[in-house]
């Protein structure tokens, strides 16, 4: 099952019911850990191992120990079995695979992965990534523990339950009067590295209105007309990435300095010249499906 508009988006798969009334058992491991058919997959500082065929390894509860941080991801759309999440101290992590190459980070392995495999560990990686970063309570400071099948983290002294965070940002291909897409570079990226622009929802703000001002803060540029496209998790460390289009009125392109230092329009036949000259962005990434859905065919670059 695939949630995906017309863009090809790698890490927009549905792999897994989400099963959530599961979380409220409070015996939900204790159960899951007598099931031997029972998927746990091992994630170290947001790493995972993979099988000699490139494929998520996952391991049988017997194998990993039940006082590791667990996450109950929900039951596979295929088999039903269960999948657990286990976050890995770095002790726990040493003695399941001490060779740390063998450990991958999704940035580089997701393109390799199924469908299924790709959005088991964008979800594990979300979850990882919100449970590293939410340890201490935001209101009195003191330690947050994991509940709920590592769905909340509860402050103990002040009952204050946290959610899992996911931070909106969107991310805009803008076409001119001419049919040109904008692209821009960021001054932190390679000399001839390329994108569209994308920036995140400030609080208070609608889809639509963090579209028009990002592109006039980031380019100098007004658009109108945002027509939304699709969506995908980027869990680095937790945002959705919601892509649009966008026409362009008015303003001279001008790079704002900070972030972008520059901005050029390309036409298809310049993109198309030109890609294997430019480091364009990867194949996992909602921007090259943008990029692709206006340009009407897949890019063939040097990468
Ligand atoms: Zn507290």
């Amino acid at each position: 099952m695939t949630t995906e508009f017309n863009l090809n988006l790698p890490l927009a798969h549905t792999a897994l019911d989400r099963d959530y009334l599961s979380r409220e058992r409070e015996t939900l491991f204790e159960e899951l850990w007598k099931d031997h058919q029972t998927l746990v997959l091992p994630m170290r500082e947001g790493r995972v191992l993979l099988t000699a065929g490139g494929e998520l390894k996952f391991y049988a509860p017997t194998q990993i120990t039940k006082n590791s941080d667990l996450v109950y991801l929900g039951k596979d759309l295929e088999s039903s079995l269960p999948v657990v999440l286990a976050m890995l101290t770095d002790v726990e992590a040493f003695e399941l695979e001490p060779i740390s190459e063998n450990w991958h980070g999704l940035r580089r392995s997701g393109l390799g992965l199924s469908p299924r495999d790709a959005a088991v560990f964008t979800q594990a990686l979300a979850l990882s990534n919100w449970h590293g970063s939410h340890r201490y309570c935001p209101k009195c400071g003191n330690s947050t523990s994991s509940v709920r099948a590592g769905w909340v983290r509860r402050c103990l002294d002040d009952e204050l339950e946290l959610f899992p965070r996911t931070d909106p940002a969107i991310i805009v291909g803008v076409i001119d009067s001419e049919d040109r897409i904008l692209l821009g570079s960021q001054g932190v990226w390679e000399d001839n590295r390329y994108s569209i622009l994308a920036g995140f929802v400030e609080p208070g703000e609608s889809l639509e209105a963090a579209v028009v001002r990002e592109m006039q803060e980031e380019a100098g540029v007004w658009v109108t007309n945002p027509r939304y496209l699709g969506s995908q998790a980027w869990p680095f460390p937790y945002a959705l990435m919601l892509g649009y289009l966008a026409e362009y009125v008015s303003g001279d392109v001008m790079p704002d300095g900070q972030e972008i230092v520059k901005l050029r329009w390309f036409t298809r036949a310049e993109l198309k010249a030109e890609a294997k000259e430019l480091l364009l962005p990867g194949r996992l990434s909602i921007a090259r499906a943008i990029i692709e859905h206006w340009l009407g065919e897949e890019l063939v670059t040097g990468e």
